[in-house]
């Protein structure tokens, strides 16, 4: 018996892992990437103003598993009848297999956009935006990015803080179509993301459609905007491997009776009929219950008589604790109802980019990102042996966020908490401990050390909305 895992991504690497340790030794697991590393993709945008970070996101596949066999070729289609992957390379059979190849950047067919965009999914993108930003910042002009999700809005933070380091008299312009900036986020997430991006300096423009684009200008239907670089952050569509769709898949995270799809490959309808965002978060958890499900199905099919009933598959839901982006060197943290911005955010969105690399066994790359992200004033108290003890094992970054700002997402009936003041003293990561087997985890803290000027402001709202979600573009 065979099981084909298809894309090493968040969603990949947490079913592959999973199965490397649980799966019978006669039952053999492939994992198939274009890629020889595992990208934290939700980090890519640091490497904009960062470059020397890129060793820190990624991590070898090689390092990852046990026994799994690692295969580097590209995906070209699936033969779901016959039960067969196409890759560049050969075939490949599999008995159950997981497809987890994430999105690609969706340009609509609008005229010019993928000609003179750049997009940002790799680590490639990156340094090209890096490039062109710089020359912008040489001579003057704008950079405009298209579409305010989660990666449009942290990539027009990194430009606008790139352009205060050079010294440089640049405009940074982000184009949303929809109404507000991280648009399906609850609307005092959606304020302060706003309000931070003002005050970092990005010129925000909302209800603004792009049309076209030239060698010089975006057309908009609000007017032209010229630019000396343009960033495409404007939606995702599916891996040309499905025939650039995105699958709906059910409850139980399956297409077919051997076929899952997880992560950004699919559209996700959680048990309880809730869209789940493409993200990071969600595919971590998705992850885990397609894990699950591929045991207790190997587990019938090498135990039980042929005429028992199949067995009954996890449903997933999605829960997510909160969301945090970062705006150049502010962070905005929704926990709940509670919405909190400076230091104490940036300490949580680092521990989330630091927890998923240690539940991967990458501590060097943890340690490295808290480093950069955090300065040597925090990295300090946590460096070395400390550090690695406590991020040890880390089982998934959104229970991070538990352990620091409280549980449960925003409702309507919530009322808001506030957090005005921080108390003094170190900021306490707690940092919940698992074994990958153990659903009740232990927490350990790691006081970072904190600064005392007034970067650290927390935010209220009168008036928090209904729990959202948020598309990755
Ligand atoms: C700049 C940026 C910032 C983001 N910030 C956040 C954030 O703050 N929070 C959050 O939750 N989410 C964030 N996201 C979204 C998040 O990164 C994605 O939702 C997440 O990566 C999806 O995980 P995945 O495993 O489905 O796909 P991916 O992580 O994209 O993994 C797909 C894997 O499949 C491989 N692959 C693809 N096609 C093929 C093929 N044909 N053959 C072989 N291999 C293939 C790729 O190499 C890759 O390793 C951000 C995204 C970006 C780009």
């Amino acid at each position: 018996m065979r099981i084909a895992v298809l894309g090493a991504g968040y969603a990949g690497v947490t079913v592959a892992r999973r199965l490397d340790a649980r799966l019978p030794p006669e039952v053999e697991l492939v994992v198939v990437d274009e890629d020889p590393t595992h990208l934290v993709q939700h980090e890519l945008h640091r490497l904009v103003r960062y470059p020397a970070l890129e060793d820190a996101i990624q991590v070898p596949l090689d390092d990852l598993f046990d026994r799994a066999e690692i295969r580097t070729a590209r995906v070209e289609s699936i033969d779901r009848d016959r039960r067969r992957v196409h890759l560049s390379d050969g075939d490949l059979d599999y008995d159950y297999v997981a497809v987890c190849l994430g999105a690609q950047t969706a340009f609509y067919d609008l005229p010019g956009l993928a000609e003179h965009a750049v997009p940002l999914k790799r680590v490639e993108d990156a340094h090209a935006i890096r490039e062109s930003f710089l020359d912008t910042c040489a001579a003057g002009g704008t950079a405009v990015v298209g579409g305010a999700g989660l990666s449009g809005v942290q990539v027009a933070g990194e430009l606008a803080a790139l352009a205060d380091e050079e010294g440089a008299d640049v405009d940074v312009v982000l184009l949303e179509q929809l109404g507000s900036v991280a648009p399906s986020f609850p609307e005092n997430f959606q304020r302060a993301v706003h309000d931070e991006l003002v005050a970092r300096g990005v010129d925000v423009r909302t209800g603004t459609t792009v049309e076209r684009a030239t060698a010089d200008a975006v057309e908009t239907d609000a007017g032209a905007v010229p630019y000396d670089t343009l960033v495409w952050t404007g939606g995702i569509r599916g891996p040309d491997a499905m025939g650039r769709d995105r699958p709906a898949v059910r409850g139980d995270l399956r297409l077919d009776a051997r076929t899952f799809v997880v992560g950004d490959a699919a559209q996700i309808v959680d048990a309880d009929g809730e869209a789940v965002p493409a993200s990071a978060s969600a595919a971590l958890r998705e992850a885990r219950v397609v894990a699950d499900n591929l045991l207790t199905l190997v587990r019938h099919d090498r135990e039980a008589d042929p005429d028992d009933f199949l067995p009954r598959l996890q449903q997933y839901r999605f829960d997510v604790p909160g969301w945090i982006v970062s705006v150049g060197d502010g962070t905005v943290a929704q926990v709940g109802p509670t919405v909190l911005r400076g230091r104490a955010a940036l300490a949580m969105k680092t521990t989330v980019g630091a927890g998923h690399l240690s539940s991967i066994g990458a501590i060097r790359q943890a340690a490295d990102l808290v480093e950069t992200e955090l300065g040597t004033g925090g990295i300090e108290a946590v460096d070395g042996e400390e550090l690695e003890a406590a991020l040890d094992d880390v089982p998934d970054p959104a229970e991070v966020v538990d352990g620091v700002g409280g549980h449960g997402t925003g409702t309507a009936d919530a009322p808001d908490r506030t957090v005005s003041e921080e108390p003094a003293g170190p900021i306490e990561i707690e940092i919940p401990v698992d074994d990958e087997t153990d659903d009740d985890p232990e927490h350990r803290t790691v006081d970072l050390d904190r600064e005392t000027d007034d970067d650290t402001e927390a935010e209220t709202d009168a008036d928090a909305d209904a729990n959202g979600d948020e598309s990755a573009e």
